[in-house]
């Protein structure tokens, strides 16, 4: 999907409506049009990049103190007992609409929304060759990045 058909992209044009929380002149955050509970709030960087991985960290950056602004307002507003910070990549991992964005979510204790993922344990060796895996991709080898 690229910039021109992506919904996210039309509602920083204003060619789409949206509850608008906040703005500034990089960020937009608006409420979810499907919330998981009142108050799901949505963090976009008005530019267009698809994935967390293809955004620019600078880009990144600037949703930084928003989502932190953002939160406490939302946890205000709503009278939360806490709230999940999502951020979901591809289309395996939940994303639906491909503008990268995070998710403020209000919680209740025992709303059963969800509280744990599943877990599972690695077989003998695996989780040491999982991490060694990783540091090849990152050309990490010691406790510098
Ligand atoms: P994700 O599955 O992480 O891509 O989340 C996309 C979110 O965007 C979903 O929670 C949708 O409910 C929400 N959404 C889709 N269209 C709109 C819209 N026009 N206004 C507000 N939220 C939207
Ligand atoms: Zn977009």
């Amino acid at each position: 999907m690229d910039a021109r058909e992506c919904i996210f992209c039309k509602i920083v044009a204003g060619e789409i409506p949206a509850a608008a929380v906040y703005e500034d002149k990089a960020v937009l955050a608006f409420l979810d049009i499907g919330p998981v509970s009142d108050g799901h709030t949505l963090v976009i960087p008005k530019v267009h990049y698809p994935t967390l991985d293809q955004c620019p960290p600078e880009v990144l950056a600037n949703l930084v103190k928003p989502i932190i602004r953002l939160a406490k307002a939302v946890v205000a507003a709503t009278r939360c007992d806490g709230y999940n910070v999502l951020c979901n990549n591809g289309l395996a991992a939940g994303q639906l609409v491909h503008h990268v964005h995070f998710h403020v979510i209000p919680r209740m204790s025992g709303d059963g929304v969800f509280h744990h993922w599943p877990s599972s344990k690695y077989s003998e060796g695996k989780m040491e060759a999982m991490a060694s895996a990783i540091r090849k991709n990152l050309e990490f080898t010691s406790g510098k990045s």
